[in-house]
């Protein structure tokens, strides 16, 4: 029976936990990211939070989910924007194997969440679909025979930099107009904060919405249209059978869903409509953690 310590490294938070070889989680908890501090202190933080899990549970490895390009083999980050500073080329299997003596796996996060939604959510059986997940930024994952298409520098699926609109904001990529400026959930909570005086959280923003405050709703229909422009492209590219959303608004369901096909439907060719499924995953926020786990028993074996 193996435990795992399971860590999901954000722009915004550092999620992490205990689960077992079947993917439950036995304890979980989250902690602000130390941006600021940067790629040193954000490892630091990340050995602290594997301490603490040790002293209550005998951990056999260290799943480790992350924003970033990543070179799974290896451990270490190609390539970190700057919501990650200073990011770039740390070797985190090699400083966490040092450090704690277990098996240590790394992988972008939207990796992990694709793996994590065919091990055991909305994607099960399903052998080619994409994953993107909308968060702080938006990150995607092309998955093909139950593996994650790499690329040629393991950076495949940087769906959030995208161009949606030349010229547009300025991005942490170095870039502007990138579609996570715009369709990520950190861009409508913006959003929504600039024209909704009273705006305090997005699941309350929904909750407006579902009951009919017109300001909450457009402020979601931008912004769904916005998410719908990415969609569509990735459609034209790749014909997925399947593209399951993930990140914190998942949670809003049939609502949210419904909103998004018909968008996405409006814009697509028919032959794309016939054979797109579009699922919102089913994992919630465990997703990155499950998915860390997934990999790491894989590599265990
Ligand atoms: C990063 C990706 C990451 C995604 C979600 C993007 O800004 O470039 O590597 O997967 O955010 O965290
Ligand atoms: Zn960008």
């Amino acid at each position: 029976n193996v435990l795992a310590g399971a860590i999901d490294i954000g722009g915004t938070s550092i999620k992490y936990g205990v689960l077992d070889n079947h993917g439950k989680v036995l304890t979980k908890s989250k902690t602000p990211t130390d941006v600021k501090g940067g790629g040193p202190a954000i490892l630091n933080q990340v050995k602290d939070l594997v301490r603490a899990l040790q002293a209550d549970h005998e951990l056999s490895g260290i799943a480790v989910s992350t924003a970033g390009q990543i070179n799974r083999k290896e451990g270490t980050v190609i390539y970190a924007t700057d919501s990650l500073p200073n990011y770039t080329g740390l070797n985190i299997k090699e400083i966490l194997e040092s450090e704690f003596g277990v098996p240590v796996t790394v992988d972008n996060d939207v990796n992990c969440a694709a793996v994590g939604e065919y091990w055991k959510g909305a994607a099960k059986q399903v052998d080619q679909f994409l994953c993107m997940t909308l968060g702080t930024g938006i990150g995607g994952a092309i998955v093909i025979n139950g593996e994650i298409y790499d690329g040629a520098a393991y950076s495949a699926g940087e769906f959030g930099h995208m161009n949606l609109y030349p010229g547009g904001e300025p991005c942490t990529c170095g870039d502007e107009g990138c579609y996570e400026r715009y369709a990520s959930s950190k861009a409508l909570s913006k959003r929504a904060r600039s024209v909704i005086e009273d705006y305090n959280s997005l699941p309350n923003l929904f909750w407006r919405a579902k009951n009919e405050d017109k300001l909450a709703e457009s402020v979601i229909n931008r912004w769904v249209d916005d998410v719908a422009l990415g969609i569509k492209t990735l459609v034209h590219i790749f014909n997925p059978p399947m593209i399951v959303i993930g990140g914190g608004v998942s949670e809003q369901g049939d609502y949210l869903l419904g909103k998004l096909e018909q968008r996405v439907n409006n814009r697509i060719m028919s032959s794309f409509e016939r054979s797109l499924s579009i699922k919102l995953a089913q994992n919630g926020n465990d997703a990155n953690l499950q998915g860390a786990v997934y990999q790491l028993l894989k590599y265990m074996k």
